[in-house]
């Protein structure tokens, strides 16, 4: 399974996914030009992707869409929720539909799409299998509900928000309205909080985890990796060597991870 963070954070997202078979992108925030840039410098081919999969209706995460569908007709997989808050998204002629809380295949690709807490209308988060490799992508959500925490477990690699430093955040130039819905258990999850999940709830079992949608203004990459290694190595030195904590980008590719 190969997979690259192509862009992450609020000003487009999307991921590449592919197995031998299948390659799919989640979500595309961003043009037909800068993926197809982004797609060249991780060497990665357009030609291969099959499907785009939605995880919820904000345009970070949905904007490229239409752009991308003029060049290359694929089928857009998103739920119902996501079709009816976007009204871009209603006249898509190769939409299809899968159900929160289910799973469905694309290919040899089986996918799980679980509920996330988030301000957009039917919001979710997918885990992957294939191949004996298990993978799960969870951004744009407030808190870790027993649900992402039980779909976080057995992965061989997942990518999870580290959105901002709640110190930065508090202080930062926001206005007070959007600090308390970043904030909220229907905003954006925390270095704080993710270090949480790390420390108490996450089975050590991954291998490679990516750190994604970090503000621009309130958090700086040093501080998110610093956070996330404090709470799974401190105490487990040893997790260390088999653990890597990977780093996703505005504005350029992750690593292409090729497991
Ligand atoms: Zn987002
Ligand atoms: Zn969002």
């Amino acid at each position: 399974m190969k997979v690259s963070v192509l862009g992450s954070g609020s000003s487009g997202n999307c991921t590449y996914i592919a197995t031998e078979k299948t390659c799919v992108l989640v979500d595309l925030g961003f043009g037909p030009r800068s993926l197809k840039r982004r797609l060249d410098q991780a060497d990665l081919q357009a030609e291969r992707i099959d499907a785009v999969l939605l995880t919820h209706g904000h345009s970070d995460h949905v904007s490229g869409v239409p752009g991308f569908l003029a060049r290359r007709q694929v089928p857009i997989f998103m739920n119902e929720g996501t079709r009816e808050e976007v009204p871009g998204l209603q006249n898509i002629d190769r939409w299809e539909s899968f159900r929160s809380n289910s799973s469905f295949f694309i290919g040899d690709l089986q996918i799980e799409a679980f509920s996330v807490s988030h301000d957009a209308a039917e919001p979710v988060g997918f885990r992957f299998s294939a191949q004996g490799i298990c993978g799960a992508l969870v951004t744009d959500l407030g808190e870790f509900t027993p649900s992402v925490v039980e779909n976080l477990s057995g992965c061989d690699w997942f990518i999870v928000e580290s959105n901002h430093d709640e110190q930065m955040l508090k202080i930062g130039p926001y206005p007070w309205s959007i600090k308390q819905r970043v904030l909220s258990r229907l905003g954006h999850l925390s270095n704080q909080e993710l270090s949480t999940f790390l420390s108490n709830s996450f089975d050590r079992q991954a291998a490679h985890i990516f750190l994604a949608h970090l503000s621009r203004r309130n958090n700086d990459p040093k501080i998110a990796l610093d956070h996330a290694s404090r709470a799974l190595f401190q105490d487990l030195p040893l997790y260390a060597k088999c653990c890597n904590l990977h780093l996703t980008h505005q504005s350029k590719p992750s690593i292409v991870l090729d497991l």
